[in-house]
């Protein structure tokens, strides 16, 4: 990083380096006027009850469909939001459009939103959500947000009251990639989450490796214990699934039962049933 390199006194670039801020800067460029241009959309991914095949709700999943280079996933523009103070803006559509579209689905499915660590901490978080669900009408109890642990990772105090406020509206919190972090367990002992994400890692590897299965089983153990809901995300196969039922995983998302699809599509989907085969 050419900042970090700056503050030895000196810095050059390579040609190939300089290339590279080039893009980073086109990219910045075009990221400014994304949101304006109607260049931002969201994708559903159906959250389903594996018992039932029940759809009970959708991860809101953000795209950027860039000119010139087509639909552009999160992990390539998130962290460049945040660095250029536009995951604010960003992050307050996000959750405007997520109410707006699950305020059409029938009670009680509802909607997960993404949130990243910068956008919680930023002052006006707390009224932008408050405005979403206004503006919306969507009752609180069909919204939730998902943290990482990078929300949790400074400033406790004001975090926990951020949550906790966030909570007393009715809103849901759920803890994504859980098992990435470094210290998810302590973090279960501060503040009360509604649900666990299981990391797609540990789903992944789930037939064949032993420590996976175990350590499903013991995070869905401890959600029972705790009364969370448990989610297993990135489920792609049938195998998985028969594992994840043993294990007594309840909620399951993953592209074996619907890829993140257009608000449209997952409409459809509810329309026609709202169940998807198990
Ligand atoms: P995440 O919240 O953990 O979302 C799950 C990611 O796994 C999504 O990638 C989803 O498309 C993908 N996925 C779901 N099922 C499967 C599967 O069966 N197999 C595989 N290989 N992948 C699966 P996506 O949409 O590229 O999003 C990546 C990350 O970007 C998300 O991880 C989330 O952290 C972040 N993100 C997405 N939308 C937003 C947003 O609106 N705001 C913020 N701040 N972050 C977002
Ligand atoms: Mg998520
Ligand atoms: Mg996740
Ligand atoms: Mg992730």
């Amino acid at each position: 990083q050419a900042k970090e390199a700056g503050r030895g006194g000196f810095c050059f670039f390579a040609p190939e380096m300089n290339a590279r801020l080039m893009e980073r800067r086109a990219m910045e460029l075009d990221l400014r006027s994304a949101m304006a241009n109607g260049e931002l959309f969201l994708h559903y991914q159906p959250q389903v009850d594996v018992r039932t095949g029940a759809v009970i709700g959708a991860e809101a999943l953000l795209r950027w469909n860039r000119p010139g280079y087509g639909p552009i996933p999160p992990t390539h523009f998130i962290a460049l939001a945040e660095e250029i103070g536009m995951v604010g803006p960003i992050g307050a559509w996000v959750l405007q459009e997520a109410c707006r579209v699950a305020a059409t689905w029938p009670d009680p499915i509802g909607v997960a939103v993404n949130v990243s660590p910068v956008q919680f901490r930023q002052p006006g978080f707390h009224a932008t959500l408050e405005a979403a669900l206004r503006a919306s009408g969507l009752a609180p109890s069909r919204l939730e947000l998902e943290i990482t642990e990078g929300v949790l990772l400074h400033n406790t105090d004001a975090t926990l009251a951020g949550l906790n406020r966030i909570r007393a509206l009715g809103v849901r919190i759920a803890m994504d990639d859980f098992g990435t972090g470094h210290s998810s367990l302590g973090y279960l002992q501060k503040f009360r989450f509604d649900k666990l994400k299981i990391d797609r890692s540990f789903v992944e590897t789930l037939d064949g490796d032993a420590n996976a299965a175990a350590i499903v089983r013991a995070v869905v153990g401890l959600s029972e214990a705790l009364g969370l809901t448990a989610n297993a995300e990135g489920v792609e196969t049938a195998a998985q699934v028969a594992l994840l039922r043993a294990e007594g995983c309840t909620e399951v998302q993953g592209y074996l039962f619907g890829r993140p699809m257009p608000a449209e599509a997952f409409g459809q989907l509810l329309r026609a049933g709202g169940t998807v085969p198990r």
